[in-house]
């Protein structure tokens, strides 16, 4: 946190309060402030330094140093509505300054146009909630330019031909590429399609001041010591703390947005870390605590005037839930690979990334090729299912497999159901007496069907790249998720949708909301450039709403 940033005080109401520091809240922070505004952004994480970062693999992945611990925030998860909620981890995140950009792999790849006007194009499937967005990929074009250029997006224009148009080239060039894109590209061009160079949220060369990559191998799940990462906290709150207009309150955990007799939201309720309970004042809220976590807040802040839960009066909150599928198969080379070097993904493969009717169902995706694990991991799931888990085979295949195994990965579509949804568990709470986040989830029929598609075409691309073994495993319906979409989706009907265009809420009019919630598809996996895209565009029509008067005359 900088020395000089303001500190607000809570009973005098500030602009703007933003609830979440991740990818859309140090977004929308940093444009807020950047505007003239002044904001308190709470985030329920410590702020942690680049020096704080190590690779210590434990703590990452076992004691949740990064992300959401389920014994303080415990889940709950049941296939069907009908079924009584188990406690299981169902959802991950990162709760820390920067949310989920901090630790994610970087993966950045802008939507289609197809994503946006899907549905009208293939039409609708029945028992879903499959819509068009109420915007286009037009809407959006100069929003994924910026966001490239501020955070530092590196890849190579034109390298894809199944790209959408674009206004610009990325800002820095592709990172240098591993075994595994060697790999994907000898495959691709085999079976004749087409491996290109990952655009990846991780700078190649050094770029608005901040370092390259150097490589160090521990980059999904870690926090980048020398922040060539491009997260929320290397980048847009750093500009946004500048300002002296930004306060970063962490460890501030949002329990209730409170609301007046006319229905306008006043502030927000939260416990500091000692769990001293605070109303934030604020003229205007914006929530950007994720998929999950901003319909749990919006359910918790029922009262008289909004029994239902805030912004709920279409019953929509919470709905929608979507996942984006997966599927791999894992690849032994004869020659070392030694893929735990440098970032995760070097190549792309975007050949069935749209929908096909001859498939008989429906879905897209890509591939990428990774190995996607730190040692240990390794240990545990890195093998072929049959291998032995203990004794001196195990040994000997660790050592053979670790430097010349890797992975080919497909990200796929997830359908929006109603049934898929975000509620609040009636008996589990969490360690500060709130109700547990409730999961119901079950993967569509055709959200199955195009994972093993894409499990099919991963064994295909390593046989074709010369694997001496290729396994794969069964495609299980998903219980846990990292990336949460679509709980609080936009829309121009207020009876089917939380949010217009604008991100303001249909009910309550100095109400937004921005994160992976607001999607109204799934695309195709990797959804953080398009959240923090639209977070660019909420910001920009924000600012317009304030400055003629439209959301609080005072602002
Ligand atoms: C291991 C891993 C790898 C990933 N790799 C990729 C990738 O390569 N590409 C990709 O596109 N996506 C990836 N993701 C997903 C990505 O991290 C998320 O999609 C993205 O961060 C979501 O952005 P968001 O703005 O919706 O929310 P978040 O980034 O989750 O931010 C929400 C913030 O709000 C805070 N918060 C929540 N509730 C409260 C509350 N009540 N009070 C105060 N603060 C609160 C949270 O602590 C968090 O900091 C990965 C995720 C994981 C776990
Ligand atoms: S591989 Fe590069 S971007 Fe990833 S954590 Fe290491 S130095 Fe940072």
């Amino acid at each position: 946190m900088r020395q000089d940033s303001p500190k607000f005080e809570s009973n005098n109401p500030v602009d703007f309060v933003i609830v979440g520091a991740g990818a859309a809240g140090g977004v929308i922070a940093k444009e807020l402030s950047t505007a003239g505004f002044n904001v308190v952004v709470l985030e329920q994480g410590p702020y942690l330094k680049e020096s704080d970062f190590d690779h210590d693999e434990i703590k990452i992945t076992r004691q949740h140093a990064l992300t959401n611990d389920h014994k303080r925030q415990p889940n709950t998860f049941r296939k069907t509505e009908k079924q009584t909620a188990k406690l299981q981890p169902a959802v991950g995140y990162g709760r820390v300054v920067g949310g989920g950009t901090v630790h994610f792999t970087g993966n950045y790849w802008r939507f289609h146009e197809i994503d946006f006007v899907e549905a009208s194009r293939l039409g609708p499937i029945a028992g879903t909630g499959f819509a068009d967005w109420p915007i286009t990929y037009a809407d959006l074009e100069p929003y994924y330019t910026k966001v490239e250029w501020e955070i530092g997006v590196s890849g190579l224009a034109g390298s894809s031909p199944f790209d959408p148009w674009r206004s610009k080239p990325y800002p820095v060039p592709p990172l240098p590429v591993k075994s595994s894109g060697i790999l994907a590209e000898r495959g691709a061009r085999k079976l004749g399609w087409h491996a290109y160079p990952a655009p990846m949220a991780i700078l190649s060369k050094p770029h608005n001041g901040r370092n390259a990559c150097v490589h160090c191998g521990f980059c999904i799940s870690f926090g980048c010591e020398v922040g060539a990462k491009s997260s929320s906290l290397a980048t847009v709150i750093r500009v946004a703390e500048k300002t002296g207009r930004c306060e970063i309150r962490p460890e501030s955990y949002v329990r209730k947005i409170e609301t007046d007799k006319s229905g306008r939201a006043t502030g927000v309720i939260y416990y500091d870390a000692k769990g001293v309970e605070t109303l934030q004042k604020a003229k205007a809220v914006v929530v950007c605590a994720n998929g999950a976590e901003t319909p749990r807040l919006l359910l918790m802040s029922k009262s008289n005037l909004f029994p239902h839960g805030l912004a709920n009066s279409s019953g929509v909150v919470g709905r929608h839930l979507m996942f984006n599928g997966g599927a791999s198969a894992g690849g032994l080379f004869e020659h070392p690979l030694n893929e735990y070097k440098s970032v995760v993904v070097t190549r792309v493969i975007h050949d069935f990334y749209n929908s096909d009717p001859a498939r008989g169902f429906y879905g897209g995706g890509g591939i990428d090729t990774r190995m996607g694990r730190a040692p240990i991991g390794f240990g545990l799931s890195g093998l072929p299912k049959d291998a032995p888990t203990w004794g001196s085979e195990y040994k000997r295949m660790l050592r053979d497999y670790y430097t010349r195994t890797t992975f080919a990965t497909g990200h796929t579509t997830s359908l929006p159901l109603a049934t898929n949804n975000i509620s609040l568990d009636p008996t589990v709470k969490d360690a500060w007496g709130l109700p547990a986040v409730r999961v119901t989830y079950r993967d569509h029929a055709d959200d199955m069907k195009i994972r093993r598609f894409f499990r099919d075409r991963c064994k295909e691309l390593l046989e074709a790249a010369g694997a001496s073994k290729v396994w794969t495993s069964p495609v299980e319906e998903q219980q846990r998720a990292v990336h949460l979409l679509g709980t609080c989706r936009m829309g121009n009907d207020p009876k089917a949708s939380v949010i217009n265009k604008d991100h303001r809420a249909h009910d309550v009019p100095n109400l937004f909301i921005s994160d992976g919630s607001s999607f109204v598809t799934s695309g195709r996996g990797q959804p953080t450039c398009t959240i923090q895209a639209l977070a660019f565009r909420a910001a920009d029509q924000i600012i317009r709403l304030a400055k003629s008067g439209d959301i609080d005359s005072s602002i």
